[in-house]
């Protein structure tokens, strides 16, 4: 429960370890290997998912659409969930090119959020 009202605060994505910083105060016997399999066990139920983050450090945020992806604000962090994807001609023929069976996808986008896009088109004066 700890590990999710941390998930549920956070604007943003949360590393595991800065889960365990965010949930320790409400759980102080908790320890990083215990975040670790109650990060698994909600990625595999779909109430998470794992981010990439520029520079290649893995977060995770919460999911809410059964398939979604994230996009990522580069300014401010903040994550937002979308669901539109429409990935399946591109997955049919990279599937054809490859010879492969896809199984899964990661799909992330990096921009400025709404508020951040706005502070920019407005520059301070
Ligand atoms: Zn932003
Ligand atoms: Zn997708």
């Amino acid at each position: 429960m700890a590990i999710i009202s941390a998930l549920c605060r956070a604007a943003g994505t949360l590393s595991p370890q800065s889960i365990l910083l965010e949930a320790k105060s409400a759980c102080p016997d908790l320890g990083l290997a215990t975040v670790y399999r109650t990060v698994e066990l909600l990625e595999r139920c779909g109430c998470l998912r794992r981010v990439w983050e520029p520079g290649g450090r893995e977060s995770l945020a919460l999911a809410g659409a059964e398939h979604g992806h994230h996009a990522l604000c580069k300014r401010c962090s903040r994550v937002v969930e979308f669901s539109t994807c429409e990935l399946a001609s591109t997955i049919a023929g990279a599937a054809k090119e490859t010879g492969f069976v896809i199984m899964e996808h990661h799909l992330e986008l990096l921009g400025l959020c709404r508020q951040c896009a706005k502070s920019e088109a407005d520059p301070v004066r």
